[in-house]
């Protein structure tokens, strides 16, 4: 007696081979069979496959999943978008190991998490006696972490050769419990940003020891500003020449890449992959494609055929990782490094001093001066920032679903220079001073890169971490920082590039989803249908599938998402959650 059979579907097995029709058995938690044609057999649940895709369930291959996992180990948002699988802990941030830190202190203190554990292998046991998770995990282990543990809050600086052999060995202990790679991030503000080319390649020597991945958040990821110093570094500020203010990413990429070369057999997987420069707009689209173009050329394909071992993964959405939120709270964001007249001020108490003139051109000057960002965006490096911010709920309903952009250019019709550079913040200053609960989002005025999703070695990022299927009022508050990508990375993916833009086959998309990022990573017995695996499986009906992105009710379910199935039990049913929490911690094999 099996417990679930499905019957008479297209089976799209991962492996990039076309659909086939097909029935596939399951029994205690495996694949038991995956046959041509119709198979019958007894099941406790028969689901009747007739015109549906069955797919092994999705591997999101970057996520921050691990974040909320000790809160909320339910992780409904990633099964309501198929993926059964989801590799946390990137971005050189995660909860362990502790050590001397107080950058991991600061992390856990962001998401109100209590550190009960001290080592990575701790970290991991804590997570296993949850008693099981929506999705199965799959942990990288901290740079920034392993850093932390050691250097304390004194990370401004390059490691000594004491220090990198402490580090290393916080690393081989992440790697003997089953961590299956390292993230890191050498941006700005963190303490990745100061490690030395000795203490990378040191910590890349023993991940190839382990044949275990390297997945880099690059340097300068996001334009971003030169500080005062080294002591100075924050979001959006970082230690480093002027030039990089406009280079930098290119240079970021190509010092991963240089890492990889040095220590042969590195398996580099780069997260979220941008084009190589940001050019500000207006441009022609054309200027667009052959950036991209030049970025999976240059950053994947030369080296590839050179031996380097790279992967990527890449955001699908074009409002990013973006959230409704307070349009006066996002002139004050805690984590830049803002002046005194600016810092701790109240909402009201900072809309109250919008009276004054004097306080609005000095607020206007600093937020054009380079030292500040909009979320993502730095108006000095983008002045067309203003084109990626669309507001959302206002008062004045005149303004709603319009840019600060469109509205600076119709009172300043004639002098783009003025709307850019002053007309704009005058637009947003009166908009708070009238409504200072006005709320806007995120949308990246570029189109979704097709070329770079649909790239062979490019996998699928949600960068998000776990949220609820439901919110108690039906939508989140501004400020709970839940995205849209959140719920619809993985469907829209599918929905943008196979259905829409025909970029792809459904079953290369879900190579892409699937058996690809369990070979790059190591993920055994998964990613595949195929006899004896585990059973994680997804079932869509593609002929109706829809997604919604929907910034006032980012939990809508995609139309469509049939089943998901996560280590033989089902956690989804048709818009419906079943609570088993059937995923596992999974430790990778040595
Ligand atoms: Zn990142
Ligand atoms: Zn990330």
């Amino acid at each position: 007696m099996l417990d679930i059979l499905i019957r008479n579907a297209w089976i799209i097995d991962g492996t990039g081979e076309p659909e086939f029709i097909g029935s596939i058995g399951i029994k205690s938690g495996r694949i038991v069979f995956v046959s041509k044609g119709t198979k019958e057999s007894d099941a406790i649940k028969t689901i009747d496959g007739t015109g549906l895709f069955v797919c092994p369930g999705f591997i999101d291959a970057h996520s921050h999943v691990d974040l909320t996992l000790d809160s909320d180990r339910a992780t409904d948002n990633f099964l309501m978008q198929g993926i059964t699988t989801s590799v946390g802990g990137h971005c050189g941030t995660g909860y362990a190991p502790v050590g001397e830190t107080d950058f991991v202190k600061k992390i856990a203190a962001d998401w109100n998490c209590t550190l009960r554990w001290s080592t990575f292998g701790n970290w991991m046991d804590h997570i296993e006696s949850l008693g099981g998770t929506g999705i199965n995990y799959v942990s990288l282990v901290p740079h920034n972490s392993l850093r932390g543990a050691v250097l304390g809050s004194n990370f401004t600086r390059e490691s000594t050769p004491a220090e990198i052999e402490k580090i290393t060995a916080f690393l081989r202990e992440s790697l003997d419990a089953g961590a299956f790679g390292m993230s890191a991030s050498l941006d700005a503000g963190v303490p990745g940003h100061f490690a030395g080319k000795t203490e990378i390649l040191e910590l890349l020597r023993l991940l190839t020891e382990y044949d275990a991945v390297f997945a880099p958040h690059t340097r300068h990821h996001q334009n971003q500003w030169p500080s005062n110093g080294p002591e100075e570094t924050a979001y959006g500020l970082y230690n480093g020449p002027q030039g990089e203010t406009v280079t930098g990413r290119y240079h970021g990429l190509l010092e991963v890449l240089e890492y990889a070369m040095a220590v042969p057999g590195t398996n580099l997987m780069i997260s979220h992959l941008t084009p190589l420069y940001l050019v500000p707009h207006p441009h022609p689209a054309y200027v667009d494609d052959a950036i991209r173009r030049a970025t999976l050329e240059e950053i994947i394909d030369r080296p590839s055929a050179q031996g380097v071992r790279v992967s990527f993964n890449a955001l699908t959405l074009p409002y990013s990782i973006s959230f409704e939120m307070n349009i006066a709270d996002a002139f004050r964001p805690e984590r830049m490094i803002l002046p005194e007249w600016l810092r701790g001020l109240s909402r009201e108490a900072f809309i109250r001093k919008l009276e004054d003139t004097d306080y609005r051109e000095k607020l206007t000057g600093f937020l054009i001066s380079g030292r500040f960002k909009f979320d993502m965006v730095c108006p000095a490096t983008d002045p067309y920032w203003c084109k990626e911010f669309v507001i959302q709920h206002c008062r004045n309903k005149a303004v709603e679903g319009r840019t600060p952009y469109e509205l600076a250019l119709e009172k300043s019709p004639h002098d783009r220079a003025e709307a850019l550079y002053h007309t704009v913040f005058e637009i947003l200053y009166d908009i708070i001073r009238d409504d200072p609960s006005a709320t806007w989002h995120f949308i990246e005025d570029r189109r979704v890169d097709i070329g770079q999703l649909a790239h062979p070695m490019g996998m699928v990022a949600t960068d998000v971490c776990g949220f609820p299927g439901k919110f108690p009022e039906g939508r989140p508050l501004p400020g709970e920082k839940v995205s849209v990508c959140a719920y619809n990375s993985v469907p829209y993916y599918l929905e943008k590039l196979v259905k829409t833009d025909r970029a792809m086959s459904l079953f290369e998309a879900v190579r892409k989803l699937s058996s690809l990022p369990a070979d790059i990573l190591g993920i055994t017995e998964r990613g595949r249908l195929q006899e004896g695996y585990w059973a994680d499986i997804t079932i869509i009906d593609w002929d109706n599938f829809k997604t919604s992105h929907d910034f006032d009710a980012p939990a809508t379910p995609t139309r469509g998402m049939e089943y998901v199935i996560v280590n033989g039990r089902i956690a989804y049913e048709k818009g419906e959650l079943t609570k088993v929490c059937s995923g596992k911690l999974l430790r990778k094999k040595h």
